[in-house]
């Protein structure tokens, strides 16, 4: 390898080809960062190279890879550029700050008819307005693991946005994810995707219900933990470096271990609960009333509001 070459990709560093490349991603060491702060005695062992070689690799990883510093005040420039998506709800909007945040992911959890994917909707007609009509001017990725997204109601709820409906569901990209691999392998690949499309907004609905049916049992706890991290941690990346909203759905089960108060629990456990910066509890109230409660944010106050479900969409 000559001397100056730019290292960019696992198969930039000395002694990793393509098939090893391969091997390394699919355990998740997919950056040159990962790599940089590996044992190379691991890697040695599980990827079948020479302890010299994979010393090699990790001393070329290590000099390849910079850390960039900012100071606070460049971090607060940057964010205060940054977009948000209306709810549709002034109330709802005030109190998560202004609307759905970019460069980080939203979580709404609730029993059925609570809300959530009505809420999806409403942001992916949303995303496609223009900032100053609080949107982020781009289009949608929609992940639907339940089969419940209906393009009917996103043409009803969008005829009262001012958007040509026709043309909002035209700016929608829809997988339908049958199992996690096929989720996984969607985010995955979304990255191209991404630049070509201009998304800024990627809903998944919902994130945990395919785990959650194809991981049974105290045994397979462990295994969709660590898959559900790795699925959330590259919805983070994507947020962060195409600086977009990423809003995903999740279900609730009763937690029996709760005696006083509410026994609702979101799925997903401490992983779902650091993931999210902001996480939405939705409940039915009266009519079409739903309370929302702010459970978790990174610069907001705990709260509740109530919002309305329409025929135009969320109100109130
Ligand atoms: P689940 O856990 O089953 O996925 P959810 O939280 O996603 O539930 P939603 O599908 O968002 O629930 O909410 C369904 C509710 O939204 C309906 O029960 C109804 O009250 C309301 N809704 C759906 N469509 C309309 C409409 N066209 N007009 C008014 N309200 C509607
Ligand atoms: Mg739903």
């Amino acid at each position: 390898m000559a001397k100056d070459k730019i290292v960019r990709e696992l198969e930039d560093l000395p002694g990793i080809g393509e098939t090893t490349a391969e091997k390394m991603r699919a355990a998740g060491i997919d950056s040159l960062e990962k790599v940089a702060i590996a044992n190379p005695h691991d890697l040695s062992e599980n990827f079948g190279m020479s302890v010299d070689a994979a010393k090699k690799a990790v001393q070329v990883a290590k000099e390849s890879t910079t850390i960039n510093y900012s100071t606070g005040a460049e971090i607060f420039e940057k964010r205060m550029i940054l977009g948000k998506i209306s709810t549709g709800s002034d109330s709802l909007n005030d109190m998560i700050g202004g609307g759905i945040e970019t460069n980080s992911i939203t979580e709404s959890y609730g029993k059925f008819s609570s809300g959530k994917t009505q809420l999806g909707f409403q942001l992916t007609v949303n995303a496609q307005q223009p900032r100053e009509k609080l949107g982020l001017g781009g289009n949608v990725l929609f992940i639907d693991t339940e089969g419940t997204f209906r393009p009917e109601r996103i043409k009803e709820i969008a005829k009262n946005s001012g958007l040509d409906p026709e043309d909002v569901l035209k700016n929608i990209i829809y997988v339908r994810a049958q199992t996690t691999e096929q989720q996984i392998l969607t985010v995955e690949r979304a990255d191209k995707l991404i630049q070509e499309k201009n998304i800024k907004l990627i809903v998944v609905d919902s994130l945990t219900a395919l785990f959650r049916a194809e991981f049974i049992g105290r045994g397979a706890l462990g295994e969709r933990q660590q898959k559900l991290n790795m699925h959330i941690h590259k919805l983070q990346s994507l947020s962060d470096k195409y600086e977009l909203a990423v809003y995903v759905t999740n279900q609730v089960m009763d937690n029996p271990g709760i005696l006083f108060g509410d026994p609702t629990t979101p799925i997903g456990g401490n992983v779902m609960a650091h993931a999210a910066g902001t996480r939405l509890y939705m409940r039915k109230s009266k009519e079409d009333k739903r309370i929302v409660r702010l459970v978790d944010s990174p610069s907001m106050p705990e709260g509740e509001c109530i919002i309305r479900i329409t025929k135009d969409g969320v109100k109130g």
